[in-house]
């Protein structure tokens, strides 16, 4: 990897005329948006989408996001965008949701990774619109992490995996969302769930009627070639080994830690505001993530806290997993990732 000096940008005018001239010239330049933070580069230009798969170390078969700042872009990108995708633009873009659509020429194939399907979006943060705007080129932007890590939800994120790999951040807010965005595939009749997010599948289909759910949702699917290829990796994990609690009771989760985790400081525990509560005092590392029906600020949190855990180097983390329903299916999709699929369901 080469070691280049990465210029700490604010969201001042004169850092984002910087940022949109790095891009033109090829360069990476990591910034925030309402999901996550972004890596971004020139989509039009493969050489320097190509440099985002290096300092990620993203597999090249796991295609990129393409960031546009004006709804009209859709059809500059897309060659096709039938009824459905048009009303879920209509009524959720900007914002996080991620359309797949039939590619239209002229993007470079890497951006795709060989397919003949583009993802688009347009985010709603006005920093990230700025952006793009001022580039005059579309973005190429996955989550600014490497490959693997839990998603960045602050500059400070992005910084600890790609300081000096990439030539600029723009630091500014944390991520109000924090979880990556929805992902509809758009390519067919029927629009399809590929990856849930701030954009919940009940809104979806109140707009469009019934939406087919990717069998990867919410299981574990060892399928050589997902609908989205990103789905089959590593995903979103910290250094330790997680484990989740699910369908367990409050009471059962603090029997489970009283019977074997109570004594080991070296554990890591991720806990609702109603457990860690009536728990009492335990040698672990508590996080308290808040009370389980405020599921936005857990979206929010989830990915501080499993960097505050690697920062900790705990060995092992127990997660208390949330109701698979609204945001708690995005919520519980990354979680089973992070946990490889560790999954307790008695105690
Ligand atoms: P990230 O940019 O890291 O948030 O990941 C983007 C996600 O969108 C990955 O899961 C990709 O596999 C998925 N994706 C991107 N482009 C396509 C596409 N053309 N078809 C299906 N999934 C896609
Ligand atoms: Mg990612």
């Amino acid at each position: 990897m080469i070691f280049i000096k990465t210029q700490i940008l604010t969201n001042s005018s004169a850092d984002l005329a910087c940022a949109a001239q790095l891009i033109r010239q090829g360069e990476l330049v990591a910034f925030p948006t309402e999901t996550v933070y972004g890596l971004g580069a020139n989509a039009l230009d493969a050489t320097a989408v190509q440099k985002i798969f290096a300092a990620k170390g993203r597999p090249a078969d796991n295609p990129l996001i393409i960031h546009i700042a004006q709804v009209a872009d859709y059809a500059s990108f897309a060659r096709e965008i039938n009824p459905k995708a048009q009303a879920l633009i209509d009524n959720f873009c900007p914002g996080p949701l991620t359309l797949v659509l039939p590619k239209a020429a002229g993007l470079p194939d890497n951006v795709t990774a060989g397919l003949d399907s583009v993802a688009i979006r347009m985010p709603s943060l006005k920093l990230a619109q700025q952006l793009i705007e001022l580039a005059g080129v579309p973005i190429a932007a996955p989550s600014a992490n490497t490959s693997g890590r839990p998603s960045p939800t602050c500059g400070t994120d992005v910084l600890e995996d790609l300081q000096n790999k990439i030539a600029a951040i723009i630091m500014a807010d944390s991520s109000a969302i924090g979880l990556e965005s929805t992902v509809v595939d758009c390519t067919t009749a029927q629009p399809k769930l590929l990856r849930p997010g701030g954009i919940t599948l009940a809104m979806l289909e109140e707009i469009v009627g019934a939406v087919a759910v990717d069998a990867s949702i919410q299981t574990f699917v060892p399928v050589a070639t997902p609908k989205s290829p990103g789905m089959k990796y590593k995903h979103y994990a910290p250094q330790a080994k997680m484990s989740i609690w699910e369908e367990l009771t409050n009471a059962e989760i603090i029997e489970f830690i009283r019977a074997n985790l109570a004594h080991k400081p070296e554990v890591g525990l991720l806990l609702s505001a109603e457990v860690a509560e009536k728990l009492g005092a335990v040698a672990c590392q508590v996080q308290v993530w808040g009370k389980l029906s405020e599921t936005e600020k857990l979206a929010a949190k989830l990915y501080a806290v499993l960097r505050q855990f690697d920062r900790a180097q705990v060995s092992e983390i127990y997660a208390q997993g949330v109701p698979v329903t609204g945001l708690g299916l995005a919520i519980m999709n990354r979680m089973r990732k992070s946990a490889a699929f560790n999954i307790i369901k008695k105690i």
